[in-house]
């Protein structure tokens, strides 16, 4: 056997045992992997029989042996793309059914047929003998028309599937861009030498395509150990990430950003896929201008650390969790969730239990709540505290007179008035149905009485006009001031208060009264 031969035969053994070593390597491992890797596995071992056929063809002496060999090598080549393809078509998520996939292997079956029957009708090689010349194992081959046929269907397979993964390249992180490499050259490396065999420009009367397989099984055993190829993100996957109606980023172990969700780029228009690599916090800096609210660090990571950020016009809630890999941190999966509406409809309803619906100030549940702290607080601080009840004079009449829809107009308009007469240290608060509350800490009952004064003469000299005429207003209004006893309470002082106004009443009207005037005139 002279050198050149055994030359070949060892590059072809290589890539029989790569692809050997490949297919065995992933089959121990396809309990830890998607499903996907199945038709990897048929792929790998249909070329590893194509490799070792090949190998054994060359060292073949009589033309029966060769042709043995060569129907063997059939079990490979014509199945290889066909099962290359529709491990790529899973890989980028298009969707094959059983039927599809057994009528895609088809074409082979016939092929392999056609080799094994060549003698009866020589419809794949036209002529098949050892080679003038060179001689054995040297081959002179011509092709037949099932030859063009078979030569047609397996580069299509192979073009296809390069071309899908191909397409895929812009929309994939670079940490992943191995796996496309190697299903990409898996492809192009035999297409391309066969097209050279095809041209007639590889050594005469042998198949170059088995000495050139170790690399593509190399590749892949690469993109396997350096991006985890069926296991970590198969585009398949991606669409689902898409889809998602959370914005979803990915970190690395050092925080860089490795992957972001369409979502995402809707949430943050400014976000770029050559921020990939970046790390976080200065990406989320270029987005928004500001730090990101949560400090992560790769070791707090068994709880989910979440916050509120506010960003531009929308609210998101942030969600930060670990990614682990059979207890191996990974990285980082930040999840942004638009709780805008949410927030929204909160608010809202914050308000309907806190403020009066129709005046818009505090209600009644809303100014106990404040008033006792502040009533509390006055107490410890010792400070004054003054409470001064409104009530409107006559105002049932208004209702009878010119309807509930005038009654409301005035409510507003003594509010609006009263507030022109506030600062924001005051608590103002609808008490009841045309009653009001103010709260006055830090100041005294003469303080009070000539707040009180003020407002009574505003009011008065300000009448609601309405489309059914002008209305004079007047309020009656009682003040009282909390004590300094230890048994004082905000309701004690409110009882004053309601006398001292009661006492308003009494004395007429459109008065203020405070309490210790009023128990002079009730007594
Ligand atoms: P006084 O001078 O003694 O205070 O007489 P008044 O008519 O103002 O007193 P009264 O407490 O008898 O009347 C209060 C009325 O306020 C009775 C009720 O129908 C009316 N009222 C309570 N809440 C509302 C409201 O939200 N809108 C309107 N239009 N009327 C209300
Ligand atoms: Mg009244
Ligand atoms: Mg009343």
């Amino acid at each position: 056997m002279n050198s050149q031969l055994t030359a070949y035969i060892a590059l072809i053994c290589t890539s029989g045992v790569l692809n050997l070593y490949l297919c065995v390597y992933v089959f121990g491992k396809r309990h830890n992997y998607t499903n996907i890797l199945n038709f990897f596995i048929l792929s790998t071992s249909v070329i590893t029989i194509y490799c070792f056929a090949s190998a054994f063809g060359l060292m073949s002496t009589t033309l029966e042996e060769m042709k043995f060999w060569t129907v063997i090598q059939y079990v490979g080549i014509p199945f290889a793309p066909p099962l290359g393809l529709i491990f790529a078509m899973q890989y980028v998520g298009i969707p094959i059914t059983k039927k599809q996939a057994i009528s895609l292997l088809t074409l082979p079956f016939i092929t392999l047929l056609m080799v094994a029957t060549n003698d009866l009708h020589h419809l794949h090689y036209r002529v098949y003998e050892f080679h003038p010349q060179l001689g054995a194992p040297y081959m002179l081959q011509e092709m037949g028309i099932w030859y063009v046929v078979h030569g047609a269907y397996i580069f299509g397979c192979m073009f296809f599937a390069f071309f899908i993964v191909l397409r895929k390249w812009k929309d994939t992180a670079k940490t992943y861009r191995p796996q496309l490499i190697a299903l990409m050259f898996g492809q192009l490396v035999p297409m391309l030498t066969a097209f050279i065999y095809l041209l007639g420009l590889t050594p005469t009367g042998v198949d170059p395509v088995p000495m050139v397989l170790w690399m593509t099984s190399l590749l892949y055993l690469w993109s396997i150990r350096s991006s985890q190829l069926f296991m970590v993100m198969p585009i398949a996957k991606e669409s689902i990430f898409n889809s998602m109606n959370d914005g979803v980023m990915v970190l690395d172990e050092s925080t860089r950003l490795i992957e972001y969700n369409e979502e995402s780029q809707r949430m943050f228009s400014r976000l770029k896929k050559s921020m990939y690599g970046t790390d976080f916090n200065k990406v989320w800096y270029e987005l928004s201008g500001e730090a990101f609210p949560l400090q992560f660090e790769m070791t707090v990571t068994n709880k989910d650390l979440t916050s509120t950020i506010q960003f531009e016009e929308r609210i998101y809630q942030v969600r930060v969790s670990s990614l682990k890999q059979k207890d191996h941190q990974k990285g980082l999966l930040l999840m942004f969730t638009d709780i805008t509406e949410l927030k929204k409809l909160q608010e809202q309803l914050k308000k309907q239990a806190y403020y009066d619906e129709l005046t818009k100030i505090y209600n009644r549940r809303a100014f106990f709540q404040q008033c006792e702290e502040d009533f509390v607080q006055a107490k410890n601080e010792g400070i004054p505290f003054t409470l001064l009840l409104i009530d409107i004079d006559f105002f049932k009449s208004v209702n009878d007179t010119y309807g509930h829809d005038v009654g409301d107009q005035m409510l507003v308009h003594v509010v609006n008035a009263c507030q022109t007469q506030l600062t924001d240290d005051m608590l103002f608060a609808r008490y009841g149905g045309e009653e009001f509350v103010i709260a006055l800490k830090g100041y005294t009952v003469e303080e009070g009485e000539a707040i009180a004064n003020q407002i009574r003469q505003y009011v008065e000299s300000n009448p609601l006009v309405s489309s059914k005429g002008v209305h004079s207003v007047t309020l009656s209004l009682g003040v009282a001031e909390a004590s300094y006893e230890e048994d004082e309470t905000l309701n004690l002082v409110l009882n004053r208060a309601d006398k001292a106004l009661y006492s308003a009443k009494h004395s007429g009207r459109n008065q203020v009264r405070i309490y210790e005037e009023a128990i002079e005139v009730l007594n």
